[in-house]
């Protein structure tokens, strides 16, 4: 896992992932229209019809910054102590 500092000087570790482009992909409530879109299975997302927003490609390349104070904490709350 690549990590890197974001603005504020916290350290992060990065995640990207492919996701629909917002622009040309409309899922509907409950992705009631997701059926509508080509799945690529390869990005694990739904390809948009295709705009200038994404370049005619339907999807977009996502890069998250997650401060790793923040991910200690996700895991935390996530796991149940036993007593
Ligand atoms: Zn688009």
């Amino acid at each position: 896992m690549a990590h890197r500092r974001n603005e504020r000087g916290e350290m992060c570790e990065v995640v990207k992932f492919t996701r629909s482009c917002t622009g040309c992909f409309e899922g509907g409530e409950c992705m009631g229209l997701a059926h509508n879109y080509r799945f690529d299975s390869k990005a694990g997302c739904h390809v948009g019809a295709g705009c200038e927003e994404c370049g005619y490609t339907g999807k977009r390349r996502q890069v998250l910054y997650i401060p790793l104070s923040q991910i200690k904490e996700l895991n935390n709350s996530g796991a149940k102590k036993e007593k």
